[in-house]
């Protein structure tokens, strides 16, 4: 997702007291940040923020951290959470490409990792830069807790083959897969539907949903 450049987008950001910037990293320092030591979650291109400020205001008792690369993107988000009454204490943002992720969170700080909908790039070259990527995949094992859990939707089953043949070769396991997440009776239970989601349900592509842990 990358929407036409928002006029005063990247100052909105930088002034923004839930926002915080790649060159500001805050490795350690996200318990203290949000004032408690609850779980942090994190959406890595979480896009305008539709499944994580659902998640925030369902569940409380979790601290969650959106990720995105584009301030035009970003700025989007915080329009919505902006509106939300009262509002959300356990949800932040950071404006950030997620191949410095390491930068940004210490060892163990992080339970759980969602992707949505992450970027194909289809072109074996380009491989390295999917965010299900090994590579993507051993950087988040250096911010996860061991037991913590990585969850990754797509509707694009190029991209979900590859992101399943990752996990072993990486070193993490798989806990549970399917390809069709809204007719699965034991995986769609609870789930959230980002807006790529709805957007690719509505035209009847299946969506497939891998759950993997680092240990
Ligand atoms: N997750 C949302 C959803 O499911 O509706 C948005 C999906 S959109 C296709 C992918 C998003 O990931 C875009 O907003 C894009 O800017 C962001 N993104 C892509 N690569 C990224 C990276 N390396 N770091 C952070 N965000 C990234």
């Amino acid at each position: 997702m990358r929407l036409r450049n928002v006029p005063g987008a990247r100052e909105t950001i930088a002034a923004h007291p839930l926002c915080t910037l790649e060159e500001d990293p805050k490795a350690g320092k996200w318990h203290e940040l949000f004032g408690s030591d609850r779980p942090v979650h994190i959406e890595i291109g979480m896009g305008k923020g539709q499944f994580i400020t659902a998640l925030a205001s369902l569940h409380p008792e979790i601290n969650y951290i959106g990720i995105e690369k584009y301030s035009s993107v970003l700025v989007r988000a915080l329009e919505k959470t902006g509106s939300i009454k009262p509002p959300l204490s356990n949800l932040r943002f950071i404006r950030m490409d997620a191949e410095n992720i390491c930068t940004m969170f210490a060892p163990n700080e992080i339970d759980r990792i969602y992707l949505n909908f992450s970027d194909p790039w289809p072109k074996d070259r380009h491989a390295k830069r999917r965010l299900t990527s090994q590579q993507f995949l051993e950087r988040y094992r250096q911010i996860m807790k061991p037991a913590g859990q990585l969850e990754f939707k797509t509707d694009n089953k190029d991209l979900f083959r590859f992101s399943l043949e990752q996990v072993e070769p990486a070193g993490w396991h798989l806990i549970a897969a399917t390809e069709d997440l809204h007719h699965d009776d034991a995986m769609n239970p609870g789930n959230i539907m980002t807006e790529y989601e709805q957007r690719f349900a509505a035209l009847g592509n299946p969506i497939c949903k891998m759950v993997i842990s680092p240990t």
